[in-house]
């Protein structure tokens, strides 16, 4: 039994969300008793169809295990999508992973505080502003500083150097620092970072404690709605194929994602971990990551989505087809080669998003660079509510 898209989202989704009037998107499922099967049908809300008896049905729930036909009509569903509120052009954010201290413990990261095989690293502040100043790509309006939750890092590395680059670049400013003081988040933004990203890895309870996310979910969650109300821009994200994940954790995850306020989005496969408790888990499926993917976009089509790295680990064309799936942010990766391989969230082997990589991927996906940040591109949108 198969599920068929019958309209386009592209019929339906158009660039009004950019005006105040979104038209909101109803996704139903009806059975198609002529082709014998399950069939997907999407309509503005308050139209003539009828028999929706299944309408309450969740579209994901298909859209999240489609393949063949299915699968290739949602992503190309997602791409239009995007290209309708974003056109052709993909964000393009440089990442500079500044430490791998770590005080968590997650179960699936290489980073977690236990594994004592892990050299760790603390980049010199020199080091860091040798990158911005003399190794910046052309392409990139944004930086975004990560590393392991570290207040250290943050306080003594992130936050002086971005006082610094604030004031001499422009450039849309973002860090990825964990679950920290609230006063660190403030102090972060009155230095000159405008985009925090910080994911839920699961909005599953019971799981986020059983994989030991950082900290605790209410905790996250917290922060996440902190930074929003403070003004930041907020992007979070799950990893998809965990241990034993269903399908319901995937759409209450994506359920609780959507009550957040988010700027962006990110799905990131999950891949066992080397040195960590998950090292013989089985990785996420590549098919299906894309999937969730083209389910961001198109349940929440104004959202900044990544393509991540770790997709490539599944497979080398990973990344250029999440972007044809609808994401539209691809990050170079500018650590110094020396500090690349201790960045450990997977395997010492990493895959290197260089310039090169990423900007031959969006040309593959038929786009462009976008000259605009992520950042300000997300903070004029109006804030309406879009559909599912
Ligand atoms: N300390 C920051 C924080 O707490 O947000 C940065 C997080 S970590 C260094 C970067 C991200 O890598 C995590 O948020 C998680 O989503 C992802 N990650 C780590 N290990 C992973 C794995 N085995 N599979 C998939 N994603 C993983």
């Amino acid at each position: 039994m198969g599920w068929e898209l019958l309209m386009s989202y592209g019929d339906l989704v158009r660039p009004t969300w950019l005006c105040r009037q979104p038209q909101r998107v109803q996704t139903v499922f009806r059975k198609s008793h002529a082709a014998g099967h399950n069939t997907v049908v999407s309509k503005a809300r308050g139209g003539e169809e009828e028999g929706f008896a299944e309408a309450k049905a969740d579209w994901r729930r298909s859209a999240l295990t489609a393949g063949g036909q299915a699968q290739a009509a949602l992503w190309a569903s997602a791409e239009r999508v995007r290209e309708q509120i974003f056109g052709q052009r993909i964000f393009v954010r440089g990442v500079i992973e500044v430490a791998n201290f770590c005080r968590q413990n997650c179960s699936y990261c290489g980073m977690r505080r236990e594994n004592d095989a892990l050299r760790r690293f603390r980049l010199a502040r020199e080091v860091i502003r040798r990158v911005i100043d003399e190794s910046l790509p052309p392409s990139v309006t944004d930086l975004n500083f990560q590393a392991g939750e570290d207040p250290v890092a943050l306080r003594e590395l992130v936050l002086p150097v971005i006082e610094e680059i604030a004031k001499e670049k422009r450039l849309g400013i973002s860090v990825c620092l964990g679950t920290v003081d609230h006063r660190l988040y403030d102090e972060l933004q009155q230095a000159g970072a405008r985009g925090y990203i910080i994911k839920l890895e699961t909005g599953d309870p019971e799981q986020y404690r059983l994989l030991q996310c950082p900290g605790r979910l209410e905790r996250r969650l917290e922060a996440i709605r902190y930074l929003v109300r403070t003004g930041w821009c907020v992007s979070s994200g799950f990893i998809y194929g965990l241990p034993n994940q269903t399908l319901d954790q995937v759409i209450g995850t994506l359920d609780l994602l959507r009550s957040l306020s988010l700027c962006g989005c990110s799905v990131s496969p999950f891949i066992p971990g080397e040195g960590t408790p998950l090292s013989s888990e089985k990785r996420a499926d590549l098919d299906q990551t894309l999937n969730a993917v083209a389910v961001l976009r198109l349940s929440s089509p104004r959202w900044v989505v990544p393509a991540v790295s770790a997709l490539n680990l599944c497979d080398s064309s990973g990344y250029v087809r999440a972007l044809r799936a609808g994401a539209n942010l691809a990050t170079i990766n500018l650590t110094p080669g020396e500090w690349r391989g201790d960045y450990q969230l997977y395997r010492r082997k990493r895959w290197i998003m260089t310039e090169e990589r990423v900007l031959q991927a969006i040309e593959q996906a038929g786009c462009q660079p976008s000259p605009q940040s992520w950042i300000a591109a997300s903070s004029s949108f109006p804030p309406s509510a879009d559909p599912i």
